[in-house]
């Protein structure tokens, strides 16, 4: 379970997040959704530990990762990152890039590294390095990746952008199929509303730094907090 109590985030004189606060929970899918620039990658970034907040607290399991004194480094937070631009390394194959993040590695973990590839339809691509990959492909390799470890609680921004339309859907029906089977706690940034409402159990509409609203999807959809948030919603089909 993880907690943001109270964050803020102060930038060259304004708080670009300014008191935000979201809980999510083991299977349960909570979308930050909001306009470019409201702070979302920013608020990522400090619940992974790449960046730290001016003011609030981190909390993993009701234990403290981060605040006023302490400050966690990312990998002993339990918490798996899946970024658009963290990118495969080049040099290692696929089944070593599932790997990396394992403890002893593809040797001793080879049986959940082809479990993982065969999840998400690429057994086939064991041996192969990440050039002979399409983007999808390379996009579903860094999913498993990101969840070898079996992370209690997994950060996704805009993971599925970069890619077409057909396969947008299917990769993200199968990573949440995957997220859902292992009862992660799931926060995934995105900018677009028809994401939130196919992913999220519960969605956290974030603008200028603040959460505006929270709920269910349909309920945020149906009943906007106001007419901005109402505008934010109205190019879904
Ligand atoms: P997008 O949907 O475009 O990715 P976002 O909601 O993720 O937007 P952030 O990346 O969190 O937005 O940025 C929020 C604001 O904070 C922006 O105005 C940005 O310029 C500013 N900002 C982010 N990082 C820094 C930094 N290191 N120094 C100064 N300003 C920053
Ligand atoms: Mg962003």
């Amino acid at each position: 379970r993880l907690e943001i109590d109270q964050i803020t985030r102060h930038f060259d004189g304004r708080d670009v997040v300014a008191g935000v606060s979201l809980s999510v929970t083991p299977g349960q899918v909570t979308c930050l959704l909001g306009p470019s620039g409201c702070g979302k990658s920013t608020t990522l970034r400090i619940v992974a530990g790449v960046d730290r907040q001016t003011t609030g607290r981190i909390l993993v399991d009701g234990v403290v990762v981060s605040d006023d004194g302490r400050h966690a480094p990312p990998e002993h937070r339990g918490i798996g990152l899946m970024f658009q631009d963290f990118a495969l390394f080049p040099h290692l194959s696929v089944a070593h890039n599932v790997a990396f993040g394992l403890d002893g590695g593809l040797r001793r973990h080879e049986a959940r590294v082809r479990e993982l590839l065969e999840r998400v339809d690429l057994g086939g691509f064991f041996d192969a390095f990440p050039h002979q990959l399409s983007g999808g492909e390379q996009q579903r390799v860094a999913l498993v990746r990101a969840l070898a470890p079996r992370p209690a609680i997994m950060l996704m921004d805009e993971p599925f952008s970069g890619l077409d339309n057909r396969l947008r859907d299917e990769i993200r029906d199968r990573t949440l199929a995957l997220l859902k089977e292992e009862n992660t706690a799931v926060l995934l940034v995105t900018h677009e509303p028809d994401e939130a409402m196919r992913m999220a159990d519960e969605i956290a509409l974030m603008r200028a730094g603040r959460i505006v609203q929270q709920g269910a999807p349909y309920h945020v959809y149906n009943t906007p907090v106001d007419r901005a948030a109402a505008g934010f919603f109205s190019d879904i089909n």
